[in-house]
């Protein structure tokens, strides 16, 4: 393979662009971590999992065979990330009078419609944590040999000290966040950042959700699942694992250092692509403030969810996006005027030509192998879209191959029907115009249609005939 044509991917794990080389040829195996299912995904969350589809949707037209897992945390995600605090599915369904399994259904539904609505690809495995107690446990019994692993009253904890690269992926500095603030540190970990593979159910409180284990009763810690299922879909090493950034310090580092112990590897994961926070104008939506922002949301508003990944693929992924009401309908308005032209493009017939498109291929194929570079893969299907060179059908062409990758849909979407209105006086005024037009008395059909605009009323003309709506 020459450099010109390799694919280039910022590395979390090296903080450098590296050229992708696969653990196996011709296949990569992609890890994401999904949702809590807890509550609706905000679209912070949306960002994530469209990050992941467009690596993914690159990869599979670079003609490698994807195998793409998305997990679903719904057990032992606790509400704070240094083992303390309630369990996000209990406290959820506690306060709904459900079951965890009930609230974790509904939201499992939401989250794989949201996904749908933004045009993502299906996983090929969509593991629940639930599923897959049993390859938890086995994992902490491969690290309780190695002596990774020692026993408190309330757990069982990964010791950090003997896994000396544990700061190595997010840079951490252990000195200078020991314990500090934390008010309701675990007692009796050896060290704040040891972690929990499996937490003790408390006897005098029935936990909806609880299971034996070797060590006793109880539920295993959340970063647990993330190491057992991948291996489980991806084996013991793989090449690509995504999320977002804030995961990077406690979640993915647990991952690792379970993972490297468990299965003696290094790395374990070849390539961390980690995408960027949305930015809400300085305030970063949290669920616990109240302001969530989901794709209903957007929805109950107006937009097209597939705007909403419009949207997205305005910036780099692994830049900041600032999400703002006149951001998004900037976005909207560039979609519509998109799917208007494809529905327009898509309508002609014949055959290409291969070297008037050959260029612009080129210039698509060298941004998305930049580190999936969408801002300037989508400028230059603009650029197609305004060539004064291309013919329709090699604009045609091009939109639907680059839209494989981009999967806004262009295949299908129908330009949004403008919305007329309809009263009987003013429908009969209408019809009177139309008569005096075929009887080609001018006159009257002008006086018509200047008494309706002195009341504010606009016709248009459709293929269907006159209609109006109100300037
Ligand atoms: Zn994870």
């Amino acid at each position: 393979m020459v450099l010109s044509d390799s694919i280039v991917f910022y590395n979390t794990r090296t903080r450098s662009k590296e050229v992708f080389r696969p653990v196996n040829a011709g296949e990569v195996g992609i890890y994401t971590c999904g949702p809590t299912v807890y509550g609706p995904m905000h679209i912070g969350n949306v960002r994530s999992q469209l990050s992941a589809d467009l690596l993914r949707r690159f990869l599979v037209s670079e003609g490698f065979a994807v195998t793409h897992v998305i997990n679903i945390t719904d057990v032992g995600h606790l509400v704070s990330d240094a083992d303390e605090g309630e369990d996000k599915m209990e406290l959820a369904a506690k306060r709904a009078g459900e079951t965890a399994e009930e609230i974790a259904g509904r939201y499992i539904d939401l989250w794989r419609r949201d996904r749908q609505a933004v045009n993502c690809i299906e996983p090929e495995h969509n593991p629940k944590a639930t599923d897959h107690i049993a390859e938890q446990i086995d994992l902490g019994l491969k690290l309780e040999e190695g002596g990774y692993l020692y026993r408190i009253d309330d757990g069982i904890y990964f010791d950090i000290s003997r896994f000396p690269r544990y700061t190595e992926l997010a840079r951490l500095d252990l000195e200078g966040q020991s314990g500090a603030g934390r008010i309701d540190e675990v007692q009796g970990k050896r060290q704040p950042a040891d972690f929990a593979i499996w937490k003790f159910a408390d006897p005098d409180e029935r936990r909806l959700q609880e299971w034996d284990s070797p060590w006793g009763r109880g539920f295993p810690g959340w970063h647990l699942e993330c190491s057992a299922m991948s291996s489980r879909y991806l084996g013991d090493h793989f090449d690509i694992h995504t999320g977002g950034i804030d995961l990077a310090t406690v979640h993915h580092t647990n991952e690792v250092a379970q993972s490297e112990c468990a299965f003696g590897v290094h790395p374990w994961v070849e390539y961390w692509l980690h995408n960027e926070f949305l930015d809400f104008g300085g305030e970063k939506m949290s669920k616990s403030k109240g302001n969530v922002k989901t794709l209903s949301d957007l929805e109950e508003r107006g937009y097209d969810p597939l705007a909403f990944r419009y949207f997205f693929l305005q910036a780099h992924y692994r830049q900041q996006q600032v999400f703002t009401e006149e951001s998004m309908e900037a976005a909207a308005r560039g979609h519509s005027r998109l799917v208007a032209l494809a529905a327009e493009v898509r309508q002609v017939g014949g055959e290409g030509d291969s070297a008037a498109q050959a260029p612009f291929r080129e210039q698509f194929r060298a941004a998305m192998a930049d580190d999936l570079n969408a801002p300037k893969a989508v400028a230059v299907l603009w650029d197609v879209l305004r060539s004064k060179t291309l013919s329709k059908v090699d604009q045609r062409d091009l939109l639907l191959a680059f839209d494989e990758v981009l999967g806004l849909d262009l295949a299908h979407a129908e330009p949004k029907r403008e919305q007329f209105e309809s009263d009987p006086r003013i429908d009969a005024l209408l019809e009177e115009r139309e008569a005096a037009r075929g009887r080609k008395d001018f006159a009257e059909a002008d006086r018509i249609r200047d008494a309706l605009a002195s009341e504010g009323i606009e016709l248009i003309d459709t293929p269907e005939g006159p209609r109006w709506r109100r300037g």
